[in-house]
């Protein structure tokens, strides 16, 4: 089928285009006009081989052309970047192809919520790692070198926040956010563990895991959004190893089907999520709040 020993000629090509490190100098100086001048994002010819580090017109005009039409558009006003270019810039940009070294771990102002030890967070081979000292995993997330290391570590966990949380919904809706594959989900059960099952994910296209403990792939669903905003509570702003703070009870009540009973409490009530295996709510039931301390 393929010429690379059944490897497609076009993911090679894919990766061809921005192998020269002339083409990625015209893509940032395109990304630098767009950011400067978001009025005037494009280029003439003549600016932008000004801006790049080629003296040979005709060698400027080589990788110019290997870029045109996918990453760079010719417009009357000159050249710009296309949206695919802002991406594959944006990607470059970020870090995202960048190898770098770890980040040690270092406090939180927290506690573990399952033992109360404290709560570090590292960079470890791209992710970012929150655990406590007893190895209780509470939250990882992949990101790019250079914004895991340009900042201190809690600005990092506050710039990803909202990205860890669109990203779990995109992939609890079955939706790879690397490669748009199709994501399955299992349930494990985890009889040692303070959490009695975990939602695990896997792309069967290029294979990436994903995990969520029940409470936080729940947290989203329009009910519990509800039910915290009535207590006064943001779920925007509960961070996810937080969400254990808020959950008194996770319960497996039914093998087959599987169900698994969660109870979330706040000041005034309790609400009660019914979740099936594929981290699907099933019902919720809301009520007042019991006399006794909720168990945090
Ligand atoms: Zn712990
Ligand atoms: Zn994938």
């Amino acid at each position: 089928m393929t010429e690379n020993g059944g490897l497609d000629d076009r993911y090679v090509a894919a990766f061809d285009v921005v192998r020269s490190p002339a083409r990625v100098d015209i893509l940032l100086a395109l990304a630098e006009q767009a950011s400067a001048n978001p009025d005037a994002p494009a280029l003439s010819f003549s600016a932008l081989h000004d801006r790049v580090d080629i003296d040979d017109s005709g060698q400027f005009n080589y990788h110019l052309d290997k870029l045109r039409d996918h990453l760079v558009h010719s417009t009357d006003d000159g050249y710009r970047l296309s949206p695919r270019g802002h991406e594959v810039a944006g990607a470059i940009l970020s870090g995202a192809f960048t190898a770098g070294e770890d980040r040690p771990p270092e406090p939180l102002d927290q506690s573990c919520p399952y033992c109360d030890a404290e709560v570090e967070a590292a960079y470890e081979q791209g992710q970012i790692v929150v655990e406590c000292a007893n190895d209780h995993t509470l939250f990882t997330s992949s990101i790019p070198h250079d914004l895991a290391t340009e900042a201190s570590l809690a600005d990092v966990l506050a710039a990803v926040r909202a990205r860890a949380r669109f990203n779990l919904q995109i992939v609890l809706e079955g939706t790879c956010t690397y490669c748009y594959g199709a994501v399955d989900w299992s349930v494990t059960h985890r009889e040692e563990q303070p959490e009695p099952v975990l939602y695990e994910g896997r792309c069967t296209r290029c294979g990436v895991g994903y995990s969520a403990p029940p409470n936080y792939a729940v947290l989203f669903h329009p009910a519990v959004i509800a039910f915290f905003w009535d207590q006064g509570v943001d779920v925007r702003e509960i961070v996810a190893w937080e969400i254990g703070d808020w959950t008194v009870e996770q319960t497996v009540v039914s093998e087959d089907p599987f169900r698994l009973r969660l109870v979330f409490a706040a000041d005034d009530g309790r609400l009660t999520v019914t979740v099936d295996d594929t981290a699907s709510v099933v019902e919720t039931v809301e009520t007042p709040q019991e006399d006794s301390e909720p168990s945090a």
